[in-house]
């Protein structure tokens, strides 16, 4: 089975050529798993990961709607924000530029998957970055900088204490300059805990760039979801701003696909 992840494109772009889940190799930051072993285990994981969700979803859509709580509980999931400094050490945005696309990433998954977001931290890494770290390459070529190592910086700053379980893991939002071609944003989906956005997406100052759905699309995919379909979905590819920007819903088996991601803290 095979699923497209990680073309975004900007304003009037084109995607990428997306990347199947068969060819993931990356590890997720700090793991430190060998990348040969980490392909092949990675690939059965997605694979048995997949079957799961399909057959939540095939449950959550049999079931009359008049069956789901209204008031249901939510899932938690913890993100985190890094914001990358330049050459001279001047940051490519602050925490207040990047909160409304945090609190529209909340208002989509709480709205359409009863997940809400727990902000553990947005930093600012004052420590001017490399290039390779600011001006990213994306999609396949960025899996391919990941293996290769040129994503170190990124690595070492993502690094945490060991966590006691992968559930509940937070998802990492590298907050970077620019990222090569037209796409704005980039995840190596369920194989890396973080996701590259362009800094100027949270530049509310220039409407053709400014765009709030870009961080919670990025999210989705970390979490496993694929591009959809429908302009009026999260997952839609192309977002145009500010005239033609990507929708929020999100489908009943988006809903089942996000509540089996181990990333999510199911309610208590
Ligand atoms: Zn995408």
């Amino acid at each position: 089975m095979s699923a497209d992840v990680g073309a975004d494109v900007s304003p009037d772009g084109s995607a990428e050529p997306a990347f199947r889940w068969t060819s993931i190799a990356a590890v997720s930051a700090g793991a430190g798993t060998s990348l040969g072993g980490a392909a092949r285990v990675l690939g059965s994981t997605a694979r048995a990961l997949l079957l799961d969700a399909a057959a939540a979803a095939d449950t959550a859509l049999r079931r009359p709607a008049s069956a789901i709580p209204a008031n249901r509980r939510s899932f938690t999931l913890p993100v985190r924000v890094l914001i990358l400094s330049d050459e001279n050490g001047r940051p490519l945005t602050t925490p207040d530029a990047v909160a409304p696309s945090l609190e529209n990433a909340d208002r989509a998954l709480r709205t359409g998957a009863s997940v809400r977001l727990r902000i553990t931290g947005v930093d600012t890494i004052d420590e001017p970055a490399p290039a390779a770290a600011l001006d990213p390459r994306s999609n396949r070529r960025l899996l391919l900088d990941d293996i290769r190592g040129h994503t170190a910086f990124l690595r070492r700053h993502l690094a945490r204490r060991p966590a006691l379980s992968v559930v509940g893991d937070p998802v990492t939002v590298v907050v970077v300059r620019t990222i090569a071609g037209r796409t704005t944003g980039c995840s190596l989906g369920m194989s890396a805990d973080w996701v590259i956005c362009q800094a100027n997406l949270f530049d509310a100052s220039s409407p053709r760039t400014y765009d709030e759905t870009v961080l919670a699309h990025e999210l989705g995919h970390a979490l496993n979801l694929p591009h959809h379909h429908n302009r009026s979905n999260l997952m839609f590819p192309v977002s145009s701003p500010p005239d033609d920007v990507r929708g929020t819903a999100l489908h009943p088996w988006q809903r089942a696909v996000l509540h089996v991601n181990r990333h999510l803290v199911p309610p208590s």
